[in-house]
């Protein structure tokens, strides 16, 4: 007979295993720390974090993942105060972003609510659509309202009414900005929730955007109240301390292979195959991508409909390449936050960030420098990532100067791959999402987090953590009701 695995923690506490760590598996096992279980994070690379990361470029601790942290939600900020990092919480030093179209780099319009423009007369100054483009936005005035039937793609909504050019060189590059993401594929429903909200209410989508902006002329209280903040030690500082404070038991280099059911809980398989290793646990909370999360229940009797929902989920792989150069190197310095770059135009980068004038705490560790993030590659792209690390980092400086004028060669560099790094919110999302769930639920004791649900942006991985982690709770509960009053998810 074989012996049962180990368990972890103290006799009789129930074993919680978070597989994943990164921020979505270490915010779950961070809230897990009052709540009287043993939590075990299991990360299968050799380095926490998962899409957080940070290292040096030009003397600077540079993100090489998430750098941008969503201020207007509660749960990232709420988080890093929690665990005392917040005196480390800075703001951008410039929010005004450009898009590099029609030759130049052009302002993005102020009034617009991701892309979707909500003042058609600002949009004409800026010269990013032609004449052409804008009269066909401004169609979007007086066309009767669409018979709307189910989720759209953003090409079909937003392109219906306000065309294709505002959906290829607005809307796309800022969608592009969060899901490296095709307007063709995107859900509007899940990529814009608050748009096609305030469209269902509205016939115009100028009028739905106006409507979620602060009043015209209200630029003074938005500046006040940033949208976006960071931490001086950049967001990859974030995990290690997560681990730190959730008083878990935290394993990196520890994959877990399979998942299966035993008389009283879980067995997970960890490690390579020459040497697994079985672990005992209560519960599990499976805070892994979509692929790895569906490879692990496909094997569980009971979970082929949540696998077969999870494997739906595609992915889009990216690259960031980090270059950094002397002052002297730009003609004129660059100007606001940085900018993006639509599909349509056919280049390289996809978007620029100007680190050191959006975060000016990078001057101080860097004097006389610029940092420059380039994000490149989006859905369908992935043969520009075959390039190597030079290849790429020369194709992205030669796109910025192009743009920028910028001479010479970067004093540092530093290419980051993202290999499926996002999620693509499709059109279904929504509906693929509850079968998910509804699929994970007859898995008693297991839960699922992270990117691929509810949101990709740090706050939202949160939010679906402590969804995850108050649903093990539950379970827990009903195993154990004498012991409920003593657990409670902070
Ligand atoms: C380049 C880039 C820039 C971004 N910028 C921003 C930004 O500025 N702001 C923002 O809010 N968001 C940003 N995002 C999105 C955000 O960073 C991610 O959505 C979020 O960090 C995902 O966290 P997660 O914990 O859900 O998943 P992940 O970070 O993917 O973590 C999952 C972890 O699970 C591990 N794992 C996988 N399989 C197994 C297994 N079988 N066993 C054990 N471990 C396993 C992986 O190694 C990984 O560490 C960005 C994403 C990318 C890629």
């Amino acid at each position: 007979m074989t012996a049962p695995p180990p368990r972890a923690g103290r006799p009789g506490q129930p074993v919680v295993a978070v597989v994943g760590g990164g921020v979505s598996g270490l915010a779950a096992a961070f809230l897990l720390r009052d709540a009287g279980v043993a939590v075990i994070v299991l990360e299968g690379s050799p380095r926490l974090g998962g899409k957080l990361d940070v290292s040096e470029v030009g003397g600077s601790q540079v993100d090489a993942g998430a750098e941008a942290l969503l201020a207007r939600r509660p749960e990232g900020t709420g988080l890093i105060d929690a665990i005392g990092l917040s005196a480390g919480l800075v703001v951008p030093g410039t929010t005004s972003a450009g898009i590099w179209t029609r030759g130049q780099i052009r302002s993005l319009p102020r009034r617009q609510f991701m892309g979707v423009p909500a003042d058609l007369g600002e949009l004409a100054a800026t010269g990013i659509v032609s004449a052409e483009g804008l009269g066909r936005a401004q169609e979007d005035l007086t066309r009767p309202a669409d018979a709307l039937a189910g989720d759209q793609s953003v090409t079909s909504r937003v392109g219906g009414r306000l065309g294709a050019e505002v959906v290829d060189r607005l809307v796309e590059p800022l969608l592009g900005g969060v899901y490296a993401g095709r307007c063709e594929d995107l859900s509007f429903d899940t990529t814009l929730p608050a748009l096609a909200q305030a469209a269902r209410a509205r016939t115009s989508l100028v009028d739905a955007a106006a409507s979620l902006l602060p009043p015209a002329g209200g630029a003074q209280a938005r500046a006040e109240t940033p949208v976006f903040t960071t931490l001086t030690g950049g967001l990859g500082s974030l995990p290690a301390a997560l681990a730190a404070r959730s008083g878990a038991t935290v394993r990196t280099s520890a994959m877990v292979r399979e998942l299966a059911r035993t008389p009283g809980g879980w067995r997970l398989t960890v490690g390579s195959a020459h040497a697994p290793e079985a672990l005992h646990a209560d519960a599990v909370i499976l805070a892994v991508p979509a692929r790895p999360a569906s490879r692990l229940v496909a094997q569980v009797a009971g979970g082929e409909a949540a696998a077969t929902a999870l494997a739906e989920i595609k992915y889009a792989s990216m690259a960031i390449v980090t270059l950094a150069y002397q002052e002297s190197a730009f003609e004129q310095p660059p100007a606001g936050s940085g900018f993006l770059v639509p599909a349509v135009d056919g280049r390289t980068l996809k978007a620029v960030t100007y680190s050191t004038n959006k975060w000016p705490h990078l001057r101080q560790t860097s004097p006389g420098l610029h940092i420059v993030r380039c994000s490149v590659g989006r859905l369908g792209e992935e043969a520009i990532l075959q390039r190597d690390d030079g290849e790429l980092a020369a194709l992205a400086a030669a796109d910025l100067a192009a743009a920028t004028g910028v001479r010479g060669e970067a004093v540092d560099v530093r290419v980051t791959r993202w290999g499926g790094g996002l999620p693509q919110y499709s059109v279904g999302h929504l509906d693929r999402v509850a079968r998910i769930r509804a699929g994970v639920s007859l898995l008693p004791g297991v839960a699922v987090c992270g990117a691929a649900y509810d949101g990709v942006g740090i706050p939202a991985c949160i939010a679906s953590a402590r969804l995850a982690v108050d649903q093990v709770l539950a379970y827990l509960d009903t195993r154990a009701p004498a012991a409920a009053g003593r657990r409670e998810a902070r």
